[in-house]
């Protein structure tokens, strides 16, 4: 059956699209810019004004209530991992837009509704990721963030100026509220056979940066006793990081990555003097992150050392895992259950502008399944069926958080 929030998810989908049927849609990149565009092209042909902030977050206005300053807000995020599905952010976004605007037609809300767009969710190329809406929040500032440089040392502000998405002032309306509908990146919506879930809180990080680092000489000649191989020991570490995570697991639920690596002088005819690895460990209880995470460098030290290798920790970040606004958590399971879905209470394992949001106001974050939990895939999928469902409990929510007393 054709559907207009179906067929705008498709036509995102086309911009930046990969042939697995995914997107590669980079903050800041051309894609971006072409997604941006649409998105207030179609905002605008629904009534909407579009607002760019300093940082390119973009809110798309609806004048509900044109008399009152206050707003709620309603959104996700364009961007993509390199490796992107085709619901990751956008769906939220789009049904965001459809829903305001339905509303914004029925007409008699106490607040205006606001679409938003926030810039460089993902963090894919400029970390930290949730940039836009923690600068939205007062987390980081305007110049912070338009400073963050990626591999090629360019600069977030230059890649939005480039685009033509950045804004000069910040986004003037009082919000009250911001809700967030998601795809689930997980698979316990569908191992449990439910439709939605609204999120409770964030399960807690420690993300630890360590640089191996040893000493540049060519690979041929240099002594193999007189080498000092960084890479050597962070593979090494890296094997130990899984063992001791892999033996920890059998205790408690966790989970964990050594997702990203980068070796220099990065030449293969030199033995590489700094490795940096990117460690990540989760777990609902930052205590247990925490103590997983001393126990891995505890553990560590003496083999990096026996290899006559430094190690420097370049970052060490303890991310608590934040608790969302249990009366939106209410209203969305009654609103699910007036709609006759399957809903249930859950934690989110991922990030997500609303838990960046929740520092500010209210946020509320709603979850439809994910096929197999697979995402930042270009396979990650959604059934219609569930995109629908999450869209009316969404418009649902919205139309209460709307129609609130101040
Ligand atoms: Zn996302």
């Amino acid at each position: 059956m054709p559907d207009a929030l179906l067929d705008m998810i498709d036509r995102f989908a086309g911009i930046g699209g990969s042939p697995g049927g995914g997107v590669r849609r980079l903050t800041g990149s051309a894609e971006d810019g072409a997604a941006r565009r649409l998105f207030a092209q179609e905002a605008e042909q629904r009534g909407a004004v579009v607002h760019v902030d300093p940082v390119g977050n973009m809110f798309a206005t609806f004048a509900t209530a044109p008399a009152a300053d206050t707003t709620v807000l309603v959104g996700s995020h364009l961007d993509s991992q390199p490796t992107g599905g085709r619901f990751d952010g956008a769906y939220g976004v789009l049904a965001g837009l459809d829903a305001a605007a339905a509303l914004a037609a029925e007409g008699g809300l106490r607040h205006n509704l606001t679409v938003v767009n926030w810039t460089n969710e993902e963090g894919a190329c400029f970390q930290p990721s949730l940039t836009g809406s923690s600068v939205y929040t007062g987390k980081y500032t305007p110049d912070f963030a338009l400073g963050l440089a990626d591999r090629m040392g360019r600069s977030l502000g230059a890649c939005l100026e480039d685009i033509g998405f950045r804004g000069a002032e910040p986004f003037p309306l009082r919000p009250l509220r911001y809700l967030e509908l998601h795809v689930e990146q997980g698979a316990e919506l569908e191992d449990k056979g439910l439709r939605i879930g609204a999120v409770t809180t964030s399960w807690a990080a420690r993300k630890i940066t360590l640089c191996f680092t040893g000493v540049p000489a060519h690979t041929g000649p240099t002594p193999m006793g007189r080498r000092r191989d960084a890479l050597r020991a962070a593979a090494w570490a890296i094997t130990e990081f899984h063992r001791l995570l892999e033996a920890e697991a059998a205790e408690v639920l966790l989970h964990w990555s050594a997702a990203k690596i980068v070796a220099e002088p990065d030449s293969p005819n030199v033995v590489a003097s700094r490795v940096t690895v990117w460690f990540e460990i989760r777990n609902p209880d930052l205590a247990v992150a925490d103590a997983v995470g001393a126990r891995f460098l505890a553990a560590i030290g003496p083999g990096v050392a026996a290899l006559g290798i430094g190690q420097e920790v370049l970052g060490d970040e303890a991310r608590a895992g934040t608790a969302l606004d249990p009366e939106g958590v209410a209203v969305t399971l009654e609103v699910a259950q007036a709609l006759g879905l399957p809903a249930t209470a859950m934690r989110t394992i991922t990030g997500h502008d609303a838990l960046a949001l929740q520092a500010l106001v209210p946020s509320t974050l709603i979850f439809v399944p994910s096929v197999d939990g697979l995402s930042h895939n270009e396979a990650e999928l959604t059934l219609p069926e569930d995109l629908l469902n999450g869209a009316a409990v969404l418009r649902g929510v919205l139309r209460r958080f709307a129609m609130e007393a101040a």
